[in-house]
């Protein structure tokens, strides 16, 4: 089944756009019938439990970290995070940074747009992004690898189709804009519901868990 699933969406998955197989909630047995299909990233949204299933997992997993980040707990997740898509306010921002400093580690990370109409209660605001992004060398820890967004959860693809159109133009203007930041290069958009919009509004990543391991 995960196998299938796995195949099916990689089959239609362009070149060049990557699958993350968003596992949470769901067991090592499961995760490991992905891994065993050559599934390398993986991404969960709780810190406790993408710290348990880091440490139990293969060690080439490649993890991202996409949920709501409280600051108490970035030292669960931050050890073994490929990349943290949801860095969603300054604070958290400077937190990061700060524990990258202190453990000698420059992080990968994501500014996380608030795009979706009631979905996503977290994210910054367009103008606060380009804020951000204006003041990068204040966060030296911190490698800025581009946007993640999570659409409003309608059937409405037209709907869907603008909030993708909005964080693309964004993403673009960043890349113009902030072409000294290099790694400036992701933009994570697509989920099991939506992921092939996604793919048509430029998505350089999807993160699919309901398509792969089942409802949760
Ligand atoms: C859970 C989650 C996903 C995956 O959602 P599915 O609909 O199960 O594919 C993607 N992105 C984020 C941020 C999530 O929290």
């Amino acid at each position: 089944m995960i196998a299938q699933n796995l195949e099916n969406i990689l089959s239609e998955l362009p070149q060049g756009v990557k699958l993350v197989a968003v596992s949470k909630t769901h067991s090592l047995g499961a995760l490991m019938e992905a891994y065993a299909m050559g599934q390398k990233s993986f991404a969960e949204s709780r810190a406790q439990e993408f710290a348990a299933k880091a440490v139990q997992m293969p060690q080439d997993v490649e993890w991202h970290f996409i949920g709501h980040l409280q600051t108490n707990k970035i030292k669960l997740v931050l050890p073994y995070a490929h990349i943290v898509e949801s860095i969603d306010s300054e604070r958290l921002l400077e937190a990061v940074n700060s524990w990258g400093e202190r453990n000698d580690k420059i992080i990968n990370i994501l500014l996380e747009l608030r795009i979706g109409m009631e979905e996503s209660k977290y994210g910054f605001s367009e103008d606060e992004i380009l804020a951000v992004l204006e003041r990068a060398e204040e966060f030296p820890y911190c490698r800025f690898c581009g946007l993640m967004g999570i659409a409003s959860n309608v059937d409405d693809e037209d709907i869907i189709g603008n909030e993708f159109t909005g964080i693309k133009a964004l993403f673009d203007e960043c890349r113009i804009k902030f072409s000294n930041l290099s790694d400036f290069t992701e933009l994570s958009i697509g989920m099991s519901g939506d992921w092939r919009i996604a793919v048509k509004h430029g998505s350089t990543e999807v993160r699919i868990g309901t398509a792969i391991f089942g409802s949760r």
